[in-house]
């Protein structure tokens, strides 16, 4: 394989972009997913200033994730009432937010808008379905003027309701970010199989590892790359067979030291993987 195929990411934090940047490059990596920079950033000036050191240390930012004040992942009801899109009372306010995030994204030169939207109910039927599509819709178009992607974090839902969802949104900018070890964590699917109903649409990936919960309505555990059960020489090889050609964007989210040293050896990993023939 070639080089600069699959160029390896991570993803960093927005509350201090040129911190988190510098961290990027003293890993030698040279492309990252950020959330979206904290209130204080988001002047015109210093927006440029987190281009302009991008650029000066050759990082790409391939996505900005968006977050939600209010979101807790504690467990799977609490997610369902506070995380992304589903919950209706929210809505409305937080399609409105990711439509300033896509200014910002604008502003920073980033062509893609992701985010974990929520539980995406199985039946077509639910009441907040419909909703859910048009909150949909009416981004991935406000999106679109900005030349944007829009793009859903997989593994909350099994792969086979996410791809009917992104049918029934019916935009060609509407993709999603990959992530294996959510299908586990959240006992959704199996992350390797998911890749045949989702590889057309897969716009990034995460390189996370974890396995499932040992009790079910429970969250799974994560752990560092390969040694969950994801498989990760297997999904490199499925992302390898469905012609993907985008960043391999590490995610470990712990903090501190041990994460460093993980994302280090994940990057280890993924390049052996990535260059293997
Ligand atoms: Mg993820």
């Amino acid at each position: 394989m070639k080089n600069g195929i699959m160029p390896i990411g991570v993803v960093i934090s927005g509350a201090d972009p040129l911190t988190s940047l510098e961290k990027v490059a003293s890993f030698a990596i040279s492309t990252c997913q950020m959330s979206v920079p904290s209130e204080q950033w988001q002047s015109k000036a210093r927006m440029e200033l987190i281009k302009k050191t991008a650029k000066e240390k050759e990082i790409r930012i391939t996505s900005l994730i968006c977050g939600f004040e209010g979101e807790n992942y504690r467990d799977i009801p609490t997610i369902k009432r506070t995380v992304g899109l589903l919950n209706p009372a929210m809505r409305g306010k937080r399609v409105l937010k990711v439509f300033s995030y896509s200014g910002i994204a604008a502003e920073l030169g980033v062509e893609v808008i992701q985010a974990h939207i929520g539980f995406i109910p199985e039946d077509r039927n639910d009441p907040d379905y419909e909703g859910l599509v048009l909150a949909l819709q009416k981004i991935a178009d406000y999106c679109k003027e900005n030349n944007q992607s829009v793009s859903l974090e997989t593994g909350q839902e099994r792969a086979l309701v996410l791809s009917k969802f992104i049918e029934d949104v019916n935009r060609l900018n509407l993709g999603v970010n990959f992530d294996p070890a959510n299908m586990l964590l959240y006992d959704a699917d199996d992350p390797i199989k998911a890749l045949d109903t989702l590889g057309k649409y897969v716009i990034g990936v995460h390189c996370k590892d974890g396995k499932r919960p040992e009790r079910k309505g429970e969250l799974g555990e994560e752990y560092p790359l390969g040694e969950g059960d994801v498989g990760i020489e297997k999904f490199i090889d499925k992302l390898k067979e469905i012609g993907y050609t985008g960043p391999l964007t590490i995610e470990r989210e712990i903090s501190g030291e041990k994460q460093m040293r993980d994302i280090l050896q994940a990057k280890k990993l993924l390049k052996k993987l990535a260059n293997k023939e």
